[in-house]
């Protein structure tokens, strides 16, 4: 496994509209595996492969509602699409591509992906709260879109000091 340079929000690349994936070969479990050792090197709870150079449509998501005690589950979603959203939060967000700016972006309370697994077999998730949020991030990337363009407004310095806003 390697670290990947993650990009950030001058690069292109991250407005691009990134390809299916259409084979779940070695190559791809490597990118994965690489994508998994950069997001746990930078804390954070999700990355996207165009993040990493890659345009390709996979993404991880850490599923951080797990009961106490038990560690968080990585999710890997290839080719992963909203089937369904339901309800509304505004909260505050970033991305590692975007490093120390957060902005108030608003997203539904749950939502349903499908997706790929590295295998290529097709599963279902149900997320929410934080997770639901992260979905509808990283599927973003896939399509060139970055927080930023969403938010309603960014937050201050002093707003992401204090942890008011
Ligand atoms: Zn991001």
């Amino acid at each position: 496994m390697a670290l990947r340079n993650i990009l950030t929000e001058e690069d292109p690349a991250l407005y691009k509209i990134s390809r299916p994936v259409t084979k779940f070969d070695q190559r791809l479990h490597t990118l994965l595996d690489d994508m998994a050792e950069t997001l746990r090197a930078s804390n954070g709870v999700g990355l996207a492969a165009p993040q990493v150079g890659v345009l390709r449509r996979a993404v991880l998501v850490v599923e951080t509602n797990v009961p106490e005690g038990e560690e968080e589950i990585l999710l890997e979603l290839i080719n992963p699409e909203i089937i369904s959203a339901e309800g509304e939060q505004c909260g505050s967000e970033g991305c590692l591509s975007v490093p120390e700016q957060f902005g108030l972006v608003r997203r539904p309370e749950k939502v349903t992906v499908r997706a790929q697994d590295r295998n290529g077999n097709w599963f279902e998730r149900v997320g929410e709260g934080l997770t639901a949020r992260c979905f509808c991030h990283e599927i973003d990337h896939l399509d060139g879109i970055l927080f930023t363009s969403l938010a309603e407004r960014m937050l201050t310095e002093e707003e992401i000091q204090s942890g008011e806003f």
